[in-house]
């Protein structure tokens, strides 16, 4: 399986939290980016002409804030481009602040199935803390017109002032306007943002506490029929991410975009962060990549324990030898050794326990050591 990437990296305005490539007040750029972009599509597009694609994500930045006409001749441009499979799962990122019955008319027209909506909290105070443009109010309006669609709902964790009771209100309003995905990620404090100063300055919840909220709220997702399948990521039976499971049974993807990454034919490599640069190259007849990694031997294993790990479908000892024609028990003796009390087995298959599987980085700083 294989999936395309494309990023839109303009927003309204730069939440708190964001260190992603994203650019407040550059709208005025869309029309030249956007043309960089089917330029890029058709490029790549030529040059992987003999693979198949059966995922498009749209991610950014604020995919939704665009006139969606753009969207549209993105998809057009994709189609034309790619051999992408006629049942492809097709998602586009928005904000709930930024949605119109319209807009969706026309994404559905380019062969959207799948939303992803940025609620993050129910709760409209943290929603200002973050720097949203949306209230809790505004994703409802955003579900109501998205009724009978296949969408998923963002909750984030490690809030300053954070309740339970506050992530319950949040997966219960997700619940109940129809959302058969719920990703519940943590706040990672990135410095560079202004959401680092609160958390130099104690004013969010510890590692702990996020733990603890993470429990709470993942049983509270459990107890709505949302399974896990991911670290963050719970679903409806039948409505699993195909995009992202690809990620993580390290499939091939090709990104487009200012800051995009691609994994191809073993190699990993990402575009320009800078949106200039990437304009600059693209109109000059060049892919705008500025990193490139052959990805073989110990590192290629290692990259597979890890992505198999985070996600509940665990390690295939039969597909790590069909890949790598070795025993990854043998492989990583030692580390398999000192994690196994985290660990269990069914078959051929090893996936870290359920209630260790928050942590799991502390666990997967074994293998790679
Ligand atoms: S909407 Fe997303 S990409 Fe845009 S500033 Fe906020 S977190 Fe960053």
């Amino acid at each position: 399986m294989s999936g395309i990437y494309a990023h839109i990296p303009f927003c309204k305005q730069k939440c708190t939290y964001c260190d992603f490539t994203s650019f407040p007040n550059k709208l005025n750029f869309a029309e030249a980016y956007m043309a960089c972009l089917y330029r890029e599509v058709k490029e790549r597009g030529r040059m992987l002409a003999k693979k198949k694609f059966d995922t498009v994500y749209i991610g950014g930045g604020t995919p939704s804030i665009i006139d969606p006409k753009y969207i549209l001749g993105l998809m057009n441009a994709i189609r034309g481009a790619f051999r992408l499979s006629p049942d492809a799962e097709v998602t586009i990122e928005m904000n709930p602040g930024t949605v119109t019955a319209e807009k969706l008319a026309i994404y559905k027209k380019a062969g959207i199935n799948r939303f992803s909506v940025g609620l993050q909290t129910a709760v409209d105070g943290q929603l200002r803390e973050l720097g949203r443009i949306h209230s809790a109010e505004d994703f409802v309006t955003c579900a109501r017109l998205l009724k009978g669609e296949n969408f998923s709902a963002d909750v984030m964790l490690g809030l300053k002032g954070q309740t339970k009771e506050d992530v319950k209100k949040t997966i219960d309003l997700a619940a109940k306007c129809g959302a058969n995905h719920i990703s519940m990620y943590a706040l990672t404090p990135e410095v560079g943002t202004p959401i680092y100063t609160d958390y130099l300055n104690g004013e969010l919840p510890d590692e702990d506490e996020v733990a603890d909220l993470y429990d709470f709220g993942r049983g509270e997702l459990l107890k709505r029929g949302y399974m896990r399948y991911e670290v963050s990521n719970f679903t409806k039976p039948g409505y699993g991410s195909r995009h992202n499971l690809n990620y993580w049974r390290r499939g091939e993807y090709i990104g487009l975009g200012v800051s995009a990454s691609s994994f191809i034919d073993g190699s990993r490599f990402t575009n320009t962060f800078d949106l200039d640069e990437y304009m600059k190259c693209i109109l000059s007849g060049y892919f705008p990549v500025v990193e490139t990694e052959q990805v073989s031997g110990e590192d290629a294993k290692f990259e597979f324990i890890m992505l198999a790990l985070r996600t509940a479908f665990g390690v295939s000892a039969k597909e790590y030898r069909r890949q790598f024609g070795t025993d990854w028990k043998e492989d990583f003796a030692e580390a398999y050794e000192r994690t196994k009390e985290y660990l269990e087995e069914q078959g051929d298959i090893t996936r870290i326990k359920d209630e260790y599987l928050f942590v799991q980085n502390h666990i997967l700083t074994e293998y790679m050591n």
